[in-house]
């Protein structure tokens, strides 16, 4: 049976934050343009994922997904300003304490930041830590987000037996590089563990180039260890995909239309659906994981670099966690509700460690009598492990744990657990796609159009907050005025001229200043400048007494 033509100017491909944004900025330019979304779930929001749930009869709303921004998110707190939605300042605790346990670190209880151990062993620790992130901040000053592999004519940094920077980085895992530069095994495990969290997956597996491109994407590897003040949607994501919808109009989203052939021709575009539904437009934007690329057949063929690059995304594994308590308990116990592990005891025969990479105050309210929230995340082999297991013995296993280490209240109390498995999505990601190792090269060639008419978007795809909400929000207004370029060039205003603009520069010269970091260079300095001082000053006294200790004594 022929199916009929669906006609429209624009197709965006993914319903997911980069593809609603997108849809939104095109409308709010030009309403006459006739904007159609195909989604391949039967939800929006893709990466963004809410539930309400009951707890001690009153409703409450988790976040699955993407959940926090930052104050300098710029971008993303336009979008919510023109969406008229506010922000909130996650409620936080005054109390400080960071349960870190690994294999190499027996349980401590930090006051502050990382940074806490004492004694001169804990200051040459504190030493290594603030050498390694200086270290990686030069290199990332000589890798540029846009064209990995270019180097920055300004950047002059010599490596030995290696013929560019950027393939030395790229062929060198993240864990490499710890092995060689790191001695201290709790340093290492600082950073598997932000490994993990970012990209489920762990430093073996990932590029020193691929964390780099993150990091400096992110303002700067400081900015990842930094404490930063995190906010979040007020009504959360289902206020933003609400509005975003309502904005663009919720007939023109298909759900349960996962596409698998675009073919472009001189004229138009023809989208094909699995339900065989055929779709012909002007122009495409393409805002799915880079990783399901792959599953969407393209005629012409991409060009090869852009193939290259298709086949070379992947994400990690991750299960996030959200409990909800009718009251944050552990703030009784003057706890933070922070904990990050490792690895630790083993409470199920069956998996290795803990099932707890991470553990974070998700509360968003300071009222103490408000319910208190708790979100986590099992990553990388503990989101393995623990994903072929009972979903109600992994409930039991998060429980026992928070209770072994916050204490018995967390199992006691009346709670409610929900767990979502991102990595058993089948058109999701989880919850960044990542190049593999040595892949970098074409990796942001999908940055560029397909024959002029298909366009990508998606998190990944940004050069700005990449794989965050924030960068999303960009990639979608990056593609939706390209789209305008072409089709409504007098829609656009200046501003998007200077956006299209600066697509073709680097995004280094495009960077907040204030975003780039360099917090930690004082400690650095004074680390090297105060020791060398003193045997300065001690030289110059005993030299001094030496020489003109005599002009003291009495002559006789
Ligand atoms: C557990 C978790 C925690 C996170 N925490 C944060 C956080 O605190 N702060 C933050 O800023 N970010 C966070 N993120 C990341 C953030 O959620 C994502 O970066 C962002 O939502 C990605 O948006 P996107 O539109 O690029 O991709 P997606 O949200 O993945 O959207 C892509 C859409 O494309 C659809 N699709 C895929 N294939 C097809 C096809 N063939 N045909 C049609 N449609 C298709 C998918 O169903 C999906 O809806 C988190 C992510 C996860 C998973």
């Amino acid at each position: 049976m022929e199916s009929t033509l669906i006609k429209s100017d624009v197709i965006i491909i993914g319903a997911g934050l980069a593809g609603l944004t997108a849809a939104h900025e095109l409308k709010k330019k030009d309403d006459s343009l006739n904007v159609m979304i195909l989604e391949a779930n039967s939800r929006v929001g893709g990466r963004l994922f809410s539930k309400e749930v009951l707890v001690g009869g009153q409703n409450v709303s988790i976040e699955l997904g993407g959940q926090f921004l930052t104050s300098t998110q710029t971008e993303l707190l336009d979008l919510l300003a023109d969406l008229q939605l506010d922000t909130l300042e996650l409620a936080g605790t005054p109390f400080k304490q960071l349960y870190f346990c690994s294999t190499h670190c027996s349980p401590l209880w930090r006051t502050g930041a990382f940074n806490a151990t004492s004694g001169f062993k804990g200051w040459v620790r504190q030493f290594e830590w603030v050498y390694l992130l200086n270290r990686l901040k030069n290199y990332e000053s000589a890798i540029l987000i846009k064209h990995p592999y270019i180097k920055p004519k300004y950047v002059e940094l010599r490596l030995d037996n290696c013929c560019g920077l950027a393939e030395y980085l790229d062929t060198i895992s993240l864990h490499g590089f710890l092995r060689d530069f790191c001695y201290f095994a709790s340093n290492r495990d600082m950073f598997e563990i932000v490994v993990l969290r970012i990209f489920g997956r762990s430093s073996t597996e990932i590029s020193l180039l691929m964390f780099l491109i993150y990091s400096k994407s992110m303002g700067g590897v400081h900015e990842l260890f930094g404490p930063t003040k995190k906010l979040a949607i007020a009504g959360g994501s289902a206020a933003l995909l609400d509005r975003l919808a309502k904005t663009i109009g919720v007939d023109s989203i298909v759900t349960n239309q996962p596409v698998q052939c675009i073919v472009t021709d001189d004229e138009k575009v023809y989208v094909t659906s699995s339900t065989q539904q055929i779709y012909v437009c002007q122009r495409v934007i393409c805002a799915i994981p880079p990783e399901h690329l792959p599953m969407v057949q393209f005629e012409p063929n991409l060009g090869p670099k852009m193939a290259k690059s298709v086949k070379s995304w992947s994400s990690g594994n991750m299960i996030k966690f959200v409990v909800v308590y009718s009251r944050p308990f552990w703030k009784d116990h003057r706890l933070s509700g922070t904990m990050a592990c490792l690895q630790g005891k083993q409470i199920q025969k069956v998996c290795s460690g803990l099932p707890i990479t991470q553990v974070f105050d998700a509360s968003l309210s300071t009222n103490e009598d408000d319910p208190g929230i708790l979100s986590g995340l099992l990553a990388g082999p503990a989101a393995l492990q623990w994903g072929e297991i009972n979903p109600e013995t992994l409930k039991l296993s998060i429980i026992e744990t928070l209770s072994e280490y916050f204490g018995h209240w967390a199992q006691n109390e009346t709670h409610h657990i929900e767990l979502h498995y991102w990595d058993q999505e089948i058109f999701s990601s989880s919850p960044i796609c990542s190049q593999r190792l040595g892949c970098l090269e074409y990796a942001y060639t999908l940055r560029d159009p397909h024959q002029d008419k298909v366009f990508f978007a998606g998190a990944e795809l940004s050069v700005q907050w990449m794989g965050q909400m924030a960068g999303a929000v960009l990639s979608g207004t990056r593609a939706a005025i390209q789209v305008l370029d072409d089709l409504r060039p007098q829609s656009l205003s200046t501003k998007d001229y200077k956006v299209l603009k600066s697509i073709h520069l680097s995004t280094e010269d495009r960077f907040p200043k204030h975003v780039q970091s360099s917090r930690n260079y004082g400690i650095y300095r004074w680390t090297l400048f105060l020791p060398m001082t003193c045997i300065a000053f001690g030289y110059g006294a005993c030299f001094l007494r030496d020489k003109w200790c005599g002009i003291f004594i009495p002559m006789h």
